[in-house]
């Protein structure tokens, strides 16, 4: 059994007429939902896939985490197929539970979507999802740096969310719990306003997790405040006895592909090495969606060559438009 101190704080930010973004924090089980898609549709993606997850009560293992996951996904495509006004809804989703029934106890993580889960460490944050969005993508591609990518104009586009279609690609994985282990779950909203030294600062200098949560929201508004800003903040206070863990705290991962039947793992996955991102990206099998979707990103690619350099000798700059950074999916 694994105990949590929990801190939480969402707020719209400065710019926005609503809070797309929805949490949950329950016993064991800690959401971050970040919504989208016009008519109020945003908000009510993330408040069902919130909603969904909150009513299954305790996880028992990575694969129900995984399946809960997929029936949140289910629930959101089903209310979209019946009201027409919220087709093209989506959420993002990031979950950091207690997988009870584990000997000894594990934390089980799920991922889909720009929502991040960080830990923190005594020399910065370690990063435990990667971004399911285009600048990612061309980050790992070497089309872009990390600098280019925080500031991009498409930042805002992801790759995958709940609530497009039928299957899911759902990165999941197990941890193992450590007492004084700080976990932070948050929207873009965050980390789109501050970067990682100043959330770390505020980490460390912070001992209460809901002092923690109201300052990083309170900065990232103070920076700015372009989208809706949620952090959870879980500290781990009681775990069962230490034993032998990476620092990564990685020990298992689930990677459940589109298709694929669940409860079956298949091959075991390789353990990450050391300084890789657990949810690593894996290349899926080449099918027209994946060659559609290459060929969106090449065409991204080409156009932001052919923007940049048309700027470059037009000294213009380019400016967001007030519906330029909404979230979107490719
Ligand atoms: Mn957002």
């Amino acid at each position: 059994m694994t105990t949590f101190a929990v801190g939480a704080a969402t707020d719209v930010g400065k710019v926005r007429s609503h809070n797309e973004d929805n949490l949950l924090v329950a016993d064991t089980v800690f959401v971050v939902a970040d919504g989208m898609g016009g008519h109020n549709g945003g908000e009510i993606a993330s408040q069902i896939a919130v909603e969904r997850l909150a009513n299954a009560g305790a996880v028992g293992s990575i694969d129900d985490l995984v399946r809960r996951v997929q029936e949140a996904n289910t629930d959101i495509v089903d209310r979209a197929r019946e009201q027409p006004e919220f087709r093209g809804m989506g959420t993002t989703i990031v979950m950091l539970a207690d997988i009870e029934q584990a000997a000894p106890n594990r934390l089980g993580v799920a991922n889909v979507g720009d929502s991040r889960l960080y830990r923190v460490t005594a020399t910065g944050l370690h990063q435990h999802t990667e971004d399911h969005s285009l600048v990612e993508a061309l980050v790992r591609d070497g089309h872009l740096t990390r600098a280019e990518a925080a500031v991009h104009p498409q930042r805002n586009i992801v790759t995958r969310a709940l609530g497009i279609d039928d299957k899911v690609l759902v990165d999941a994985w197990e941890l193992i719990p450590v007492v004084g282990d700080r976990y932070v779950l948050c929207s873009d909203g965050l980390f789109g306003e501050i970067d990682d030294d100043e959330i770390h600062e505020v980490l460390q200098a912070t001992s209460s997790p809901q002092d923690a949560a109201d300052e990083l929201v309170r900065r990232a508004r103070e920076a700015g405040g372009r989208d809706n800003i949620t952090v959870v903040v879980v500290d781990v206070v009681e775990a069962d006895p230490d034993e032998e863990h990476p620092d990564d705290r990685v020990v298992g991962i689930h990677k459940a592909l589109s298709g694929k039947v669940l409860g079956d793992t298949g091959p075991a996955t390789p353990e990450p090495r050391r300084g890789e991102m657990p949810g690593g990206f894996v290349p899926p099998a080449m099918t027209w969606r994946v060659g559609l979707f290459t060929a969106v990103v090449l065409a991204v690619v080409i156009g932001m060559l052919v923007a940049v350099s048309a700027i470059g000798r037009s000294g213009y700059t380019v400016a967001e438009g007030d519906n330029g950074d909404r979230k979107s999916v490719v």
